[in-house]
């Protein structure tokens, strides 16, 4: 789950990071006198769950207060397209004001968990800034990564070695392992995967500061976080990943046209891969889990048909602990239920497969049986 720019400062000056000063607000008039109070100079923020906003029009220097209402009328009027979200862009329903920052230098700072070496990573770059992504292309050697054994924590020599490789002196170098640590401490807290600082900046006076910050936190840490839950914004998410979550059925929207209905996340994988070697495109990973009930499969298949990119509809289920007929019930509920005519291709095998295939026949839905996942495939293929 993903924090706004505004909830991740808030934590961040919880832990005795430096952060400008700043409101979130709703409205052009609320922004107006944000500003006013820093002397009309001001700098505002779009709040949306994607970054690339400074390159979109979503950071904004104001040079009056007048100016500062400007922006925020203009970013609160329609949704952010960035590079980081799709055409259709993600909704402005909140800005954030803040005084104007004195950037003497723009470096970027990250941790998440390194998947290979198992353990958090601490990386930083000395060229910071909207451009990091190009950096970390053309001169990745610039990106210093830094594991962190999380028994130990993050140890000084690390905060020292991190200050010099970002080039800090005097003060910015005193104050950076307090800041780092801080940082670490953030990040295991809250059960974190991301948090970010896009720049973390020098200032004239040399001191350090998170211009940005990015937090993730851990889905499956939910559970012990109700703190964190209290801060989701789902108007940013992507609204059938939103359903599929509230229904505990793990949905991943795709770009394809091919429905999949899967059980079990390993299979739900396989089936992707196999319907993408014959040429055609998932337009979702589903696993609708183990213990489903008609219910559950009936909302399942219910995401999947009211996803307008949707033309056709691929079923592979292995019956174990979800039973054949039990699927083919909720397949043939949600299409009664949407009255949908798009074809589909089921492949079935395992507990009460006999009554599933009886139950989906005799259900007059457009159904095709196939019995291995290569003809599953090229069935869904053909329907294309
Ligand atoms: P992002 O593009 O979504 O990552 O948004 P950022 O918060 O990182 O802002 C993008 C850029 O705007 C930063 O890299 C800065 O160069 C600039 N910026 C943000 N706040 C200020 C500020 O207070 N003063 C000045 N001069 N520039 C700012
Ligand atoms: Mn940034």
């Amino acid at each position: 789950m993903k924090l706004h720019e505004y909830q991740a400062k808030e934590i961040f000056a919880r832990y005795g990071i430096a952060v400008p000063q700043g409101r979130v607000v709703a409205t052009a008039a609320e922004a107006e006198s944000v500003a006013e109070g820093f002397g009309g100079r001001a700098v505002v923020k779009a709040q949306v769950h994607a970054g690339g906003r400074g390159k979109a029009g979503g950071v904004k220097v104001a040079q009056s207060a007048a100016d500062a209402a400007d922006a925020a009328r203009g970013m609160l009027s329609a949704s952010l397209v960035t590079n980081q979200t799709g055409p259709e862009g993600v909704p402005v329903n909140q800005v954030l004001v803040e005084e104007l920052a004195d950037i003497a230098k723009e470096m970027y700072l990250a941790l998440t968990v390194d998947r290979v070496e198992r353990c958090p990573v601490l990386l930083v770059s000395a060229s910071g800034g909207m451009d990091i992504e190009e950096v970390a292309e053309s001169s990745p050697e610039s990106i210093h990564s830094e594991p962190i054994d999380p028994v130990l924590g993050l140890m000084p020599f690390q905060s020292r070695r991190i200050a010099r490789r970002l080039g800090l002196e005097a003060g910015a170098a005193a104050a950076a392992p307090g800041l780092l640590s801080a940082l670490y401490r953030v990040f295991v807290d809250n059960d974190c995967t991301l948090v970010e600082v896009n720049p973390l900046i020098v200032t004239g006076d040399g001191r350090l500061v998170a211009l940005d910050a990015k937090i993730s936190v851990d889905d499956d840490a939910m559970f012990r976080r109700p703190e964190m839950l209290a801060l989701r914004d789902t108007t940013q998410e992507d609204e059938l990943e939103a359903q599929a979550a509230d229904l505990d059925i793990a949905y991943v929207n795709l770009d394809g046209d091919v429905g999949c209905l899967v059980n079990g996340a390993g299979l739900a994988m396989a089936t992707l891969d196999v319907t993408s070697s014959v040429g055609a495109a998932p337009a979702n990973f589903l696993d609708v889990g183990g213990g489903a009930s008609v219910d559950k499969v009936a909302s399942a298949v219910g995401i999947i048909l009211s996803d307008p990119k949707v033309r056709r509809v691929l079923v592979n289920v292995f019956g174990g602990i979800l039973r054949c007929d039990i699927a083919a019930e909720g397949i043939v509920q949600a299409y009664r239920n949407t009255g949908s005519g798009l074809p589909i291709v089921v492949r079935m095998l395992g507990t009460n497969v006999d009554d599933g295939k009886r139950i989906l026949g005799e259900s007059g839905l457009p159904v095709v049986f196939a019995e291995t996942l290569s003809e599953a495939a090229e069935a869904i293929r053909r329907a294309g």
